[in-house]
């Protein structure tokens, strides 16, 4: 892979950590946390600044160069004409420090100021905004060694195309790339050893803002996102807090505000009422060309589609059955324990599944032994009647519940997919046919039961629907809009919950875990991961 020319802003990451350079440059990655945040507004600041032209002293700012023979190419915060010297000065955000990283990027900008003004440069300075004080940087011959080195290194890491090994150090706890590199993580799948920490609260925490409340106007202030109705604030968040942002109905928001998302790579989704994915609008289409590749070529891999599909069917009976033995500890029901039985038969077989067509004996069996006493886990008195699934069209209220559970997760996990760089239509268990988001349902697996059906039963049992929301017609039953409405509640309380994660042992909420699932397949396609672990609950 070679890139046009190397932004100079990048070229101090490799000393940082040479995985971040590549997220920057190979991924063009762009996540967010409140330092890259902070950073972005002050520089916004400085743009309203003027350029200062007086006699014997010149300030010129934001000045692009670049160069061919070093390939490099950045824009100056500022250069600096003074007593007939002329310098570049870098702007960073906190306080004064001794910064070797900062010291190369100011280097880079001394070269390309040299090759441009084909004259020496012998200091540039770095101004920290904190401190409001500025630094010295002697051009040194051994920093202009070592600024030399760090580009050659810089360019080798994009020809290689290659992701470097995580640091994995305290460098990993302030960067905003740790949601997407998940250092500790990877190295706990690798390697066990000591379990991963929590990261350290960043903008991409799968933080969503719901709003639905009809009329609601959202609008941007101060770095804030203030969401009124009649004139009266009922929520003011952060937007540092948010990671996307779903509008349900007729929700308005402001076109400033929407500038602003875009510009910090926050989506904004948009559905129904009732719930009806319309679409979203989002910064850019995911630049990851090379994990997109490596998931094309993985669809042609006969072995690792039928690896992968193991571990989906795994997912899905497994989980089928906790949630089957959860309800069981209070229900104590015979025949609920011997489908458990059942299924753990079946999971047990899954294992030595020889063709893909084996394995959708196994999850047909497995289904079928669930759905036929999902009803038992229902309350006695509900008025509801269910034995089994069907489905284009469901013909019972459940089925019909279910079948719209489903579709809303498909679309979550199409979000995570799009948003990681993966393909949601080519998968490895779902046949890849015209229109089918075959990834989207091969991760779904794991999640169904325990999202969905979770969701379907709650709604049931608690009384967020009854036989009133239904009506049936031709044959095929129709959820009303306040089912379709409740169950859309139901669904959103379920995948915002928190759990404790099967490996790791920290709580995340389900909608993060999908991701977490999804980030996990990404790093098997590029071979960063050499197994693909299903997602178990307890
Ligand atoms: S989380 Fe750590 S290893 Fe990953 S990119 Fe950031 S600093 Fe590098």
């Amino acid at each position: 892979m070679s890139i046009v020319k190397l932004p100079v802003s990048a070229v101090a990451e490799v000393l940082y950590c040479p995985r971040n350079f590549y997220y920057r440059i190979v991924e063009q990655a762009e996540d967010y946390n409140h330092h890259v945040l902070e950073g972005r507004k002050q520089e916004e600041r400085r743009e309203q600044r003027l350029n200062v032209n007086r006699e014997g002293y010149k300030q010129s700012r934001k000045i692009f160069l670049d160069s061919d023979f070093y390939n490099i190419a950045g824009t100056l915060d500022v250069i600096e004409e003074k007593d007939g010297m002329i310098y570049p000065i870098e702007y960073k955000k906190g306080p004064l420090r001794n910064n070797v990283n900062d010291d190369v990027q100011v280097c880079c900008q001394a070269l390309l100021l040299e090759e441009h003004l084909n004259k020496d440069i012998s200091k540039g300075y770095v101004f920290y905004v904190e401190s409001a004080k500025r630094r010295v940087v002697v051009l040194s011959q051994d920093l202009r060694e070592l600024t030399i080195q760090t580009i050659q290194r810089a360019k080798e890491i994009i020809e290689k195309g290659e992701i470097p090994q995580p640091v994995n150090d305290q460098r990993c706890h302030g960067c905003s790339l740790i949601e997407r590199c998940l250092p500790e993580e990877t190295k706990y799948l690798k390697e066990g050893n000591q379990k991963p920490r929590k990261p350290v609260p960043s903008v991409n925490l799968g933080r969503v803002l719901y709003v639905d409340t009809p009329g609601a106007y959202l609008r941007k202030k101060d770095g804030r996102i203030l969401v009124t109705k009649d004139k009266e604030t009922i929520r003011d968040i952060p937007l540092t807090a948010i990671d996307q942002i779903v509008l349900v109905g007729t929700v308005n928001i402001s076109g400033p505000l929407l500038q602003e998302l875009l510009r910090n790579s926050i989506p904004v989704h948009f559905a129904t009422t009732y719930g009806n994915y319309l679409g979203w609008l989002n910064p850019t289409f995911n630049k990851n060309s090379l994990l997109r590749l490596a998931q094309a070529r993985a669809v042609d891999n006969e072995n690792l589609r039928l690896v992968l599909a193991k571990a989906f069917v795994r997912g899905k009976l497994s989980n089928m059955r906790t949630l089957l033995l959860r309800y069981n500890r209070n229900l104590r029901n015979e025949q609920i324990s011997y489908v458990t039985t059942q299924l753990n038969k079946i999971i047990m077989k899954v294992e030595s599944a020889d063709s893909l067509e084996e394995l959708l004996g196994y999850e047909g069996n497995g289904s079928r032994e669930y759905f036929s006493i999902l009803h038992l886990l229902l309350k006695k008195d509900n008025e509801f009647y269910f034995s089994g699934r069907n489905r284009r069209p469901p013909r019972d209220p459940i089925n019909a519940m279910l079948s719209y559970g489903y579709s809303l997760l498909c679309k979550d996990v199409v979000n995570e997919l799009m948003r990681v760089g993966l393909d949601p239509y080519l998968g490895f268990y779902h046949s890849n046919i015209y229109g089918r988001p075959a990834l989207a349902l091969d991760i779904m697996e794991e999640f169904r039961s325990i999202i969905v059906d979770s969701a379907v039963l709650t709604a049931i049992n608690t009384g967020m629907v009854n036989q009133a929301d239904f009506r049936q017609e031709f044959g095929k039953c129709e959820m009303s809009e306040k089912g379709r409405k409740a169950l859309f509640q139901a669904y959103r309380n379920r995948i915002n919950e928190e759990i404790t994660h099967p490996i790791f042992g920290y709580k995340l909420n389900y909608r993060r875990n999908i991701e977490l699932q999804v980030r996990f397949m990404a790093k098997v396609l590029t071979k960063e991961l050499n197994e693909y672990k299903p997602f178990l609950v307890r």
